[in-house]
């Protein structure tokens, strides 16, 4: 095989393995074992936390947008992902229905609130009080606490990097992005392009 081969594979293109070949690698139980696709025509749904008695019971009256994979160390995630999944939806379709008063503020200093049960955890929802900041009007949300099909689908991978410091060793991270790669979930280590983009622009008309 001459120098050429070894650099492009091997020739003939049509040949190419598209085999995955990091399907061990677990990032989010709602993606490990393929995406589900979202419904066009997909009209919202309930969140419940992982209480088994009271559970608190978010409505949603609307598609989410801009789900993705997190691995920021604050975004909630199931127990034993390294990677949290989480979309935003305007706040005004977002209603906390039953069992609000087991909510509580994760942080009050951080952007986004996280109203998390005080009884199992689940961050609900995150919402962001600053009417400057450039996500003002949007909660984050996880659409896995709904039991109803058809959410939006996630798109990308932010703050991959992150990781690290939640504990996963840097050298399992070329499985990582490779696994998300796979997956079409582009990794990131910031938030992906448009987002960033509108960060961006919130800034520079703030300057103006
Ligand atoms: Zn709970
Ligand atoms: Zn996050």
């Amino acid at each position: 095989m001459g120098l050429l081969d070894n650099l492009f594979g091997g020739g003939s293109n049509d040949t190419a393995d598209t085999t995955p070949k990091y399907t061990h690698v677990k990032i989010h139980p709602q993606v490990d074992s393929g995406i589900p696709p979202e419904d066009p025509n997909f009209g919202g749904g309930t969140l419940r936390c992982q209480c088994q008695t009271n559970p608190v019971v978010v409505e949603i009256s609307g598609q989410t947008a801009h789900n993705h994979v997190c691995g920021c160390t604050k975004c909630w995630k199931p127990k034993g992902a390294i990677f949290s999944q989480v979309a935003v939806t305007p706040r005004s379709n977002v209603k906390v229905t039953e069992n609000a008063d087991k909510l509580g503020i994760v942080d009050e200093n951080a952007a986004i609130q996280r109203h998390a049960c005080r009884d199992c955890g689940t961050h609900m929802v995150g919402r962001i009080e600053d009417t400057g900041h450039p996500f003002h009007g949007l909660d984050f949300v996880h659409t896995e606490l709904s039991a109803q099909k058809g959410w939006a689908a996630p798109t990308f991978a932010a703050f991959v990097s992150s990781i690290i410091e939640a504990g996963v060793d840097p050298s399992r991270m070329d499985e990582i992005r490779g696994r998300l790669t796979e997956l079409g979930l582009t990794p990131y280590d910031c938030l992906s392009p448009p987002l960033m983009d509108l960060i961006a622009t919130h800034v520079a008309k703030q300057k103006a």
